[in-house]
């Protein structure tokens, strides 16, 4: 398999409680390196226009509100597979459903706190990269 890139957000939930480096532990333990990553405050254009395709969801305005509320962490993740391998690590949407040991299962609070968001393909992971960094902000 090759290697390749992908974008992680720790999201708000994360982030208030401290959870930043228990999540990238477990990121790291699951083969992904951490080769970019900044904290940020999202803007609400900025919530919006990352959640575009979700704009007819019933859910739509709250996850932009929930995204807005605290700081989250923006990373991208490489390794082998990495868009499938860090979808597997986050677990299931619905922390009721996510396997044992994921990210979701261990510190999701609700399905919409959700800790994390990863891209889910190859070319969703390209455009969400060039969202939030520019090419000399990645170190490999
Ligand atoms: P993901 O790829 O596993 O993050 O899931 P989706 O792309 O389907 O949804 C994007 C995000 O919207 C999720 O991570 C949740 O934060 C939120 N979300 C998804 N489904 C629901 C829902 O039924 N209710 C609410 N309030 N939020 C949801």
């Amino acid at each position: 398999m090759a290697v390749e890139r992908t974008l992680s957000i720790i999201k708000p939930d994360a982030t208030r409680r401290n959870l930043t480096g228990a999540v990238n532990a477990k990121l790291e333990e699951a083969g992904l390196r951490i080769v970019a990553q900044k904290r940020l405050r999202l803007t609400q254009e900025q919530a919006e226009a990352f959640y575009a395709v979700h704009k007819e969801r019933p859910f739509y305005s709250d996850l932009c509100d929930f995204m807005t509320s605290g700081p989250v962490v923006v990373q991208v993740l490489e390794g082998e597979g990495a868009v499938a391998r860090n979808r597997e690590v986050m677990g299931a949407t619905n922390p009721a459903e996510a396997a044992e040991g994921t990210i979701r299962k261990s510190f999701a609070e609700s399905i919409e706190a959700n800790s994390v968001h990863g891209s889910d393909s190859a070319e969703n992971a390209a455009n969400e990269i060039a969202f939030f960094f520019s090419g000399c902000e990645i170190v490999g």
